[in-house]
């Protein structure tokens, strides 16, 4: 078994080793050596990447027997063989920032507990988030803020973090957070003072080194709460990054860099506002298009004929129109829009007759004689279309539903919706 030297010197970023074996790991080549500072994916913290001699590290990982595979680059063992003395070398800039998180993570967890009393229950720390959970659908008033101040305030106090092993025998007599999954001889990571967790991974030195631990998320997950969070050199990446941000804003709505929020509360406000203002002046315009249309209807029977089609109109709008005409009695309402997704409106007044599903049917069969054109409704109201259509295809199938309707024999409005 390897001897894991990042349990003892987490900063140890290069070394010689010797392989033990040349194996593969899901069809890629992979190394086993007799010691190695590289991390395997566990415990939440994502494994170390590097090289080995010539070769890439890929992925690190842990085997059924408790082996360090080291994955490399397709190809990349070429030439390596068991007894070899190896250089080995672990991406620093990668390792040090899953220590900033790793260490943040048990401060903040430590932090939640001692302002609300919530353990933690499960932890990830990803590529850009990492994540705590916590055993409570919602957090006490202020909980965050007073987590997030007390964590930082350790950050700063500077406080070793120590890791060293103990018995069981010796176990009862630590503080820990949760209790160890492992038994026998149990490896203590503790910030001094502060915080102990059983825990194999790899953690900074002192406290100072963390940086900022800044929450920026928290959300309801079923009966627990994800806290998002990101600590160091990720931490200021999203500093810098929202510092820009503000910046561009505060430029384009030329406000101050603490009241851009109300700038665009005020922004969001007027929005809507004007956006109301439009729909009342459309509908009054619809009101007087109706009027207009209503004016040139044609009387045929006892009914009032409006028939018409537009040149590329949006479908909420002839909706709205149909609607309005509608409320006049005994008005039969034929409308269409022409374009790449022409469409037919049919609709009658409560006390006119005939069934506008069966109309826009004939309607719909001279729009597309392919069948493609859709549509469907009820006697009093239809609606279809959804294909290709110029402005004389469209008139056409208005016509050919209206000769349709006229054909048919008079009945009362009130058996033609019975039918
Ligand atoms: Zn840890």
């Amino acid at each position: 078994m390897a001897l894991r030297l990042y349990r003892t010197d987490a900063y140890l970023t290069s070394f010689t080793a010797r392989v033990a074996a040349c194996v593969t790991h899901k069809g890629t080549p992979a190394l086993v050596l007799d010691q190695t500072a590289f991390y395997p994916e566990a415990g939440g913290q994502p494994h170390d990447t590097g090289t080995i001699a010539h070769a890439r590290v890929m992925n690190v990982v842990e085997d059924a027997n408790g082996e360090i595979l080291h994955v490399l680059e397709s190809g990349a063992s070429d030439g390596l063989q068991p007894g070899d003395e190896v250089q080995c070398s672990i991406d620093w800039a990668r390792r040090f920032d899953h220590m900033q998180q790793h260490s943040g993570q048990h401060v903040l967890s430590q932090a939640f507990i001692r302002v609300a009393g919530l353990d933690t229950i499960a932890i990830h720390i990803g590529q850009s988030d990492c994540t705590i959970d916590l055993p409570a659908p919602a957090l006490p008033t202020n909980a965050i803020e007073r987590a997030e101040r007390e964590a930082n305030a350790i950050v700063m106090e500077d406080r070793p973090i120590l890791a060293y092993e103990v018995s069981d025998a010796d176990l009862p007599a630590i503080p820990l957070r949760r209790p160890p999954k492992v038994s026998g001889a149990i490896r203590i990571v503790e910030v001094k003072d502060y915080d102990w967790s059983a825990c194999g991974g790899t953690h900074v030195r002192n406290t100072a080194q963390i940086g900022l631990i800044k929450i920026i998320k928290a959300e309801k997950r079923g009966a627990e709460t994800r806290i998002t969070f990101r600590c160091g050199g990720r931490a200021f990446d999203d500093y810098a990054r929202l510092s820009a941000a503000t910046g561009r804003l505060m430029e384009a709505l030329s406000a101050g860099r603490y009241d851009v929020e109300q700038a665009v509360q005020k922004l969001i406000a007027e929005a809507r506002a004007d956006r109301k203002a439009l729909q009342d002046a459309q509908a009054r315009l619809i009101a007087y298009e109706a009027a207009e249309l209503l004016a040139g209807a044609a009387h045929e029977g006892e009914q009032l004929w409006v028939t018409q089609a537009f040149a590329g109109r949006d479908p909420s709008e002839l909706r709205a129109l149909a609607k309005q005409l509608t409320g006049t009695s005994r008005v039969v309402v034929l409308l269409g829009a022409s374009g790449d997704k022409a469409q037919l409106i049919f609709a009658r007044a409560q006390d006119a007759t005939g069934d506008m599903a069966a109309a826009l049917r004939c309607a719909l069969a001279v729009l597309s004689p392919d069948g493609a054109a859709k549509g469907g409704g009820a006697p009093a109201f239809a609606q279809g279309g959804g294909v290709t259509a110029d402005l004389a295809r469209v008139q056409a199938a208005i016509a050919a539903a209206r000769a349709w309707l006229c054909d048919q024999p008079r009945t009362t409005s009130v058996s033609a919706d019975k039918s």
